[in-house]
């Protein structure tokens, strides 16, 4: 699969003001700063579709990218600021929770975590609720041009014990600087589209 097309579509606030489309939709998902956007950025070939280094506690929305009228690519926002508001919280775990239970355009959804470090209590959170929820999901440690192969093969150790992860399930590690595991991602994208 390439990309060769991919345009800001829409924001959404609120579940209910969610798009009628005809293509499927795929999800992001990743708490923040932890490369997202950078992420998006890089399979999308573009420098600025995503906003990097979000401010935290601004207004939380889904960002609806159209790729090439294949599919929607669905930013959400990040999780995990500290110093949040609890409204704040409570809104982005509303929006999230109803998106992804209830939007029947998702195929799958994209788990990016931090190569380098031992997965977040919200990571955990969230990688337990898609495990439960049944969707298909790929967990993608980025930055990992940051890490040496010696320390990469012990973070997997880790990433797959700390969330339960086995031998059939989807993992690839990322860069958005080298553009490490690019094909990896592509593959999973494309199988989502063809099943
Ligand atoms: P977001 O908040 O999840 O969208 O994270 P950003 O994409 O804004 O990235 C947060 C910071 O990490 C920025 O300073 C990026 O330049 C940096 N970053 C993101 N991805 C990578 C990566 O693969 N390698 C390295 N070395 N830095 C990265």
């Amino acid at each position: 699969m390439q990309i060769t097309k991919a345009d800001f579509y829409t924001s959404v606030y609120k579940y209910e003001e969610c798009p009628r489309l005809q293509q499927p939709e795929i999800a992001f998902s990743g708490r923040s700063n932890v490369g997202k956007s950078s992420l998006i950025n890089r399979i999308t070939r573009q420098k600025k579709l995503a906003r990097t280094s979000n401010t935290p506690g601004r207004t939380q929305c889904l960002n609806y990218y159209n790729v090439d009228d294949k599919f929607y690519l669905v930013d959400l926002p990040g999780y995990g600021f500290a110093n949040v508001p609890q409204k704040v919280k409570a809104d982005w775990a509303e929006l999230i929770d109803t998106y992804l239970r209830y939007r029947e355009n998702l195929i799958g959804i994209v788990q990016i975590i931090d190569a380098r470090h031992k997965p977040t209590k919200d990571d955990k959170m969230m990688v337990e609720w898609l495990q439960a929820s049944g969707l298909s999901f790929l967990i993608v440690a980025t930055k990992v041009d940051k890490i040496s192969n010696n320390k990469k093969a012990k973070q997997k150790k880790l990433i797959y014990k700390e969330l339960n992860l086995d031998q059939l399930s989807n993992f690839t590690f990322f860069s958005a600087q080298t553009g490490d595991g690019t094909p990896q991602l592509y593959n999973y994208l494309n199988s989502l589209l063809n099943s």
